[in-house]
């Protein structure tokens, strides 16, 4: 059986086993799901582990063997100016659907407090983390790390990309038996890492039950229900953007066909809608994108890192929904030169947020501001709140299908040859040859 089968099987074992729990109200059973939870955070440690070395060396050997920094110059070009217009399509798609479904029109005033007031603290605090974030001149600085090492123990994912490209490109004009000497250990850590992350991997389908059981076993089902047409009409606006944006970029730009890639793929898409995490899911990304697409390691260890911490549409589109939704439930329509406004900040808010769980919904704080709603901004916020955990790990899933789909075009721009490939058996050749003998 696949692995991507049986992750499948494990997160809807997940679902039903979480939800009767819930919904037949067994507490002996909720409180054995949510003490099962530590198994699945003890597989997102394990996954996030491999980040830092993997990012740092695939980036070295990548870089490394572009042998021209122009062509780093021109991948960068193409790959933020796609980020940024696929990102802005899903904003789009979020604000057309939320004007056709009017979700904030549905609800009654007292639901409405009611659940503002059920979270309001937790409201509160996200309000205070988007008070506490950097300007732009500083945001700027901030992508040139003072000690790269920090950048590294922080997880900061931009700061050292810009610290190992400065380093890869260094290594290249460097006397050759030592770039050599140097580009072979990065190869040697990249492939180390690659084992780790199978071996991390075969956990995935218990690991996702375990979170998965734990998340729907305390998840308020009242509250789904409230909010039950503005939850349908992120996922909606998600769904659309997932298979008919992504289904024409693969379609016409990397000239793939979107079932059999999505196939190809989905072990990436369902560890990030586990975790919630583009970050955690990283390492996934990029084996996937090499050994399932075919595509260089001089485009993925590039591309998809920086799509990690810088794309991701479904935060944009679910900011979009979200921002619409309090508009109309508060009774302040937004004019077309708001919604403008919306697509310009979401975009950005979404550049702005980490690939971790949560992080849109502190981000959102700016889009609502930008659009003059700072007045309901905690009650807003609070209202829902209640629905966010779900909502993160659709749109988290369709952010890494994104970053996944970017690899490709960017890749297919760069005349390379893609190819969708099913799992590499543990006898194939090019499997032994990377792993050292007696592992
Ligand atoms: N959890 C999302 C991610 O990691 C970010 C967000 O929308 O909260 O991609």
């Amino acid at each position: 059986m696949q692995l991507y089968t049986k992750i499948l099987i494990g997160l809807v074992l997940g679902v039903v086993c979480g939800f009767f729990a819930n919904v037949l109200g067994i507490d002996w059973l909720q409180n054995f799901f949510i003490a099962l939870e530590p198994l699945g955070t003890a597989f997102i440690r394990a996954i996030t582990m491999i980040v830092i070395p993997l990012v740092v060396a695939s980036l070295m050997v990548g870089t490394a063997s572009l042998g021209d920094l122009a062509k780093l110059g021109r991948i960068g070009g193409k790959t933020i100016a796609y980020y940024m217009c696929t990102t802005a399509v899903a904003v789009t798609i979020g604000l057309v659907i939320s004007n056709l479904v009017r979700p904030g029109g549905r609800i009654d005033e007292s639901t409405r407090d009611s659940l503002s007031a059920q979270f309001d603290e937790e409201a509160a605090g996200a309000v205070t983390l988007a008070d506490e974030a950097p300007g732009v001149v500083d945001t700027l600085l901030s992508l040139i790390p003072r000690n790269p090492v920090q950048a590294a123990a922080e997880l900061d994912l931009l700061p050292l990309i810009f610290f190992t490209i400065i380093f890869a490109a260094a290594i290249s004009v460097i006397a050759p038996n030592r770039r050599d000497a140097v580009i072979t250990f990065f190869e040697g850590v990249n492939d180390a890492c690659m084992v780790v992350i199978d071996w991390i991997m075969k956990t995935a389908p218990y690991a996702v039950f375990a979170i998965i059981a734990a998340v729907v076993s305390r998840f308020g089902m009242d509250l789904l229900q409230s909010l039950l047409i503005y939850t349908v009409t992120v996922a909606a606006g998600l769904l659309i953007h997932g298979f008919i944006t992504y289904g024409l970029a693969l379609r016409f730009l990397a000239k793939l066909n979107f079932f059999s890639f999505l196939k190809n793929v989905s072990n990436a898409p369902l560890v990030a809608f586990s975790t919630s995490s583009s970050a955690a899911t990283l390492p996934v990304t990029m084996e996937t994108a090499e050994e399932r697409v075919g595509v260089s390691k001089s485009v993925s260890s590039f591309v998809l890192p920086l799509g990690a911490t810088l794309n991701m549409d479904g935060t944009a589109l679910y900011q979009a929904v979200a921002v619409m939704f309090i508009a109309q439930i508060y009774g302040l329509p937004l004019s077309l030169a708001d919604q403008l406004i919306v697509v310009l900040t979401a975009t950005l808010a979404s550049i702005g947020a980490a690939g971790v769980p949560s992080a849109g919904i502190i981000t959102l704080i700016i889009v609502l501001n930008a659009v003059g709603l700072g007045a309901h901004v905690q009650a807003g916020i609070a209202l829902i709140l209640g629905v966010d955990r779900i909502l993160d790990m659709i749109r988290t899933a369709v952010n890494v299908t994104g970053d996944l789909t970017a690899s490709a075009v960017v890749a297919r721009s760069e005349g390379e040859k893609l190819e969708l490939r099913p799992a590499k058996k543990k006898s194939d050749p090019q499997r032994e040859e990377r792993v050292p003998a007696g592992v």
